[in-house]
C-alpha cells in the first residue's frame, strides 16, 4: 500500500508517500480501506518531534480518517466487511482504575493513534475495534473523515469539563481552526452567548456562520478589552484556550467572577505566568481536557452525523501533497480542516 510517511523528524520536507507493508489486522483489530483523512496541529508536533516520544520509524501519522471495513480480526464483535467507519485516535487500556471507572481518555496509559503509534493516513490501517466508531452510509467521507478529533475535544471541553449552561458567555479563541470551530459550534447548541476570535474578518464570517454571536479580530484589537466592553466590564462566563502562553493572560483578564478557562493544547507555549492573584481573588478556575470518552465520542459523532455540526472543509488534497497539507495547518491558511485522500481513491 502506499502511505504518508517519514523517517526522521524534521520540516515538511522530511514526508513522502510512499510504498509501506500492508498492515495485518491483530484478532482485535480492523483492516480500514481509507477513503478520507484529516489534519490536526497534533501531526505538525509529531512530525516535528515531541520530547519523550520515541516513534517506530518509519512513521505514518495522521489521526483522523474514515474507510471502509476490509477485513476483521477474530475478536471483532461490532464490525463486518463492508460497514462504513472512522476512527477515534485516543487509546485507552481498559484496565486501570480510570478506565474502570468509565473515564478512559484519563487513562495512566492513554495514548493517541498518529501521535504515539502509527496513524491512518495511508491507503490501509489496522485500527483496534474500540477506536472504530460507525458511520450511517450517506454521511460524505469527507465529513466522516475530519470531525473526530476535533468535535469530541470540543465536546469533552464544554460539555463535560466546563460544563456549559444555557445562557452563560462562552469565549472561543482562535475559532478558525479544527477544536475553535467545533467549540463555536457546540457552545452554540448548548445554548450559550458565543464569542470568537480570529485573525481576519473572512475567519470571523465563517465563525458567525458557526454560530459567533459576537466576533473579535485579534489582529486588530485587545481580544481581553473587547469582551469586557460587549459584557459591560463584567466577562465572559468560560474561555476556550487551546493557545498557551500568547493568550492564556488576556484569558483570565476576560473572565467574569467565578468563570473559568478550558485548555486542550498550547500550541504557542506551555508556561505562561499563573496568574494566581487573578485566579484567587477572582475565584476562577483553571481546567485541562484531552480527547474524550467513548461515549462523548459516540454523543458528539452522532451530532455530526445527523448534520447538527459540520466540520468545515478549508482544502482537500492527495495523500502525495501531504507537505502542502501541513503547511496550510502550520500557516493557519483559511478555516476548519484540511482533508487529505489517498491518491488512488482521486
Ligand atoms: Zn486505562
Amino acid at each position: 500500500m502506499k502511505a504518508v510517511q517519514f523517517s526522521e523528524h524534521g520540516d515538511r520536507d522530511v514526508l513522502t508517500y510512499d510504498e509501506f507493508d500492508d498492515p495485518e489486522p491483530g484478532d482485535d483489530e480492523v483492516l480500514v480501506d481509507i477513503k478520507a483523512g484529516a489534519l490536526n496541529h497534533l501531526d505538525i508536533w509529531t512530525r516535528k518531534g515531541l520530547p519523550g516520544v520515541d516513534l517506530d520509524m518509519p512513521h505514518i501519522p495522521g489521526s483522523d480518517a474514515a474507510g471502509v471495513v476490509d477485513a476483521v480480526g477474530d475478536d471483532v464483535t461490532r464490525f463486518e466487511e463492508g460497514d462504513h467507519v472512522a476512527v477515534s485516535a485516543g487509546v485507552a487500556c481498559g484496565q486501570c482504575e480510570f478506565c474502570r471507572d468509565g473515564d478512559e481518555s484519563l487513562c495512566v496509559r492513554f495514548h493517541i493513534i498518529g501521535e504515539h503509534v502509527r496513524g491512518v493516513h495511508a491507503e490501509k490501517a489496522a485500527v483496534p475495534e474500540a477506536n472504530l466508531v460507525p458511520v450511517p452510509d450517506h454521511v460524505d467521507w469527507e465529513v466522516a473523515g475530519s470531525a473526530s478529533l476535533v468535535f469530541q475535544t470540543a465536546w469533552r471541553m464544554l460539555i463535560d469539563r466546563a460544563d456549559i449552561e444555557p445562557g452563560e458567555k462562552v469565549l472561543v479563541l482562535g475559532a478558525s481552526g479544527g477544536v475553535g470551530h467545533a467549540a463555536v459550534q457546540i457552545a452554540d447548541y448548548a445554548g450559550a452567548e458565543v464569542f470568537a476570535t480570529a485573525s481576519t474578518d473572512e475567519k470571523l464570517e465563517y465563525a458567525g456562520e458557526c454560530g459567533a454571536d459576537h466576533v473579535i479580530n485579534y489582529e486588530e484589537d485587545d481580544f481581553a478589552e473587547q469582551v469586557k466592553e460587549l459584557t459591560g466590564k463584567r466577562g465572559v462566563d468560560v474561555v476556550v484556550d487551546h493557545i498557551g502562553e500568547a493568550t492564556y493572560q488576556d484569558s483570565l483578564k476576560s473572565l467574569a467572577k467565578g468563570g473559568r478557562v478550558v485548555t486542550c493544547g498550547a500550541t504557542t507555549g506551555p508556561n505562561p505566568g499563573a496568574g494566581l492573584n487573578r485566579i484567587f481573588w477572582n475565584q476562577l478556575s483553571v481546567i485541562g481536557s484531552t480527547m474524550a470518552t467513548p461515549g462523548q465520542v459516540d454523543d458528539v459523532l452522532e451530532l455530526v452525523w445527523d448534520g447538527t455540526f459540520e466540520p468545515r472543509v478549508r482544502e482537500t488534497l492527495p495523500m502525495s501533497e501531504a507537505d502542502r497539507a501541513h503547511e496550510i495547518v502550520e500557516n493557519r491558511e483559511g478555516f476548519g480542516k484540511v482533508v487529505v485522500i489517498p491518491d488512488s481513491e482521486l
